[in-house]
This record gives C-alpha cells, sequence and structure tokens, in this order.
C-alpha cells in the first residue's frame, strides 16, 4: 500500500453542515472506498465552520481512519482507528454491508465522531447523555471477549449455539455471563438515553445520506 502521494489519492467532500463527524457505509461503497489500495480523504465543514478531515484506508474486511483529534485546549493527537466491515446476504441475493461499531460491535450504517474515535449512534448517545464512557466501553468490551469465547457473532443479541466440544457446563456459565451483561448495558443504554432505540430505528429507515 502507497502513502497518501501515491497517485490514486482520492479528496472527497460530505456535502452538508454536520456539527459531528459522521460516516456512511453506503456512501463510502458508492464512492468505491471499501476496495483494497483505496487511499483518500473524507473532507467536510462541520457547522462551526471548522474543516474536518479523515484520511482514509480502504479495504474489503476492515479500513483505517487517520485523522488528528484535538479536546479542547489539549494538544492534537494522532488517531489511527481501524473499522471493521460486516457483509450480511440479502434477501433477493447480494450483500449488504455494514459497519461494525468499534465499541459495542452493533452493525450500523453510520458511525459518529464519538470524542476521539468513532462509534455508533447508541454509544454516540450515550456518551453524550453521560459521562460514563469508561464504564459502558468496559463492559462492552468483556462481552465481545465472552462472545469470541463461544466463537459467536460479537454484536450484541446475536444468537450464541454451543460450540462443539465445549461442556454444556462451562457453555451454560458463559451464556448466563453474556445474557447478564448484555441486559445490563441495553438497560442502562435505555435508561440514560430516553428513545434511543426510536431513533436507531428512524435512523435505519431513512434511507438518505447526511439526512
Ligand atoms: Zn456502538
Amino acid at each position: 500500500m502507497g502513502g497518501l502521494g501515491s497517485g490514486n489519492h482520492n479528496r472527497l467532500r460530505g456535502d452538508t453542515l454536520e456539527e459531528h463527524r459522521r460516516i456512511d457505509v453506503c456512501r463510502f461503497k458508492r464512492e468505491g472506498m471499501l476496495t483494497p489500495g483505496w487511499i483518500g480523504a473524507w473532507e467536510w465543514k462541520s457547522a462551526s465552520g471548522n474543516s474536518n478531515l479523515i484520511n482514509v484506508y480502504g479495504g474489503t474486511d476492515q479500513i483505517e481512519l487517520s485523522y488528528r483529534y484535538k479536546r479542547g485546549e489539549e494538544e492534537w493527537q494522532s488517531v489511527r482507528q481501524v473499522i471493521r466491515l460486516l457483509r450480511v446476504d440479502r434477501h433477493l441475493g447480494g450483500q449488504q454491508v455494514y459497519f461494525e461499531c468499534p465499541a459495542c460491535a452493533r452493525r450500523v450504517r453510520f458511525l459518529y465522531g464519538a470524542g476521539k474515535e468513532f462509534r455508533c449512534q447508541t454509544c454516540h448517545d450515550l456518551i453524550h447523555a453521560s459521562s460514563r464512557e469508561g464504564v459502558f466501553d468496559r463492559q462492552c468490551r468483556k462481552i465481545r471477549k465472552l462472545r469470541k469465547k463461544l466463537h459467536a457473532d460479537t454484536m450484541m443479541e446475536a444468537p450464541m449455539p454451543r460450540p462443539k466440544g465445549m461442556h454444556q457446563k462451562t457453555y451454560a456459565r458463559l451464556f448466563d455471563e453474556i445474557i447478564a451483561r448484555e441486559t445490563a448495558a441495553l438497560d442502562e443504554i435505555e435508561h440514560r438515553v430516553p428513545g434511543f432505540r426510536r431513533s436507531i430505528t428512524s435512523l435505519r429507515k431513512s434511507g438518505g445520506f447526511w439526512s
């Protein structure tokens, strides 16, 4: 993979005023950004008039974002974030591609610059509705880790069949712990972000980009 000056450097502009950085997997796909070797920059102006720029390294299974982030009076810091891509078969053929939220592993179309890193709307709302980012993130990380032990999809609420060769007792213990933690995590989101499920649904229904 070449550097940013390697010839196939693209510069694309998001066409909206948006206070938060938001990326759309459908738009990225249309622009050919989910292709190995794609390198370019995604650039837009926020409502406050500031320019935002993210360098994107394309790929089939994951993309990498690279940008600078500054909080208040702190120094600028360089951030690199890998975003996994998930593909799901459509009923009528073909595949739908999603981002995997780096925090809670949900399949989503949009990711938002929530503080230093990109996350889904649920995590984003949670962070803004509370200052308990650390607690929630730790819970989500723990859930993903437990789910991996079961070789299950890391997305919350995805099925968790018993892996071949795993003792029933071990399986039951892991299963119960995951369910308990996911229930707590989802309860916390609902408690702190009233109506968050509704907003997620309407987001999914709206076909528009940068709506
Ligand atoms: Zn999330």
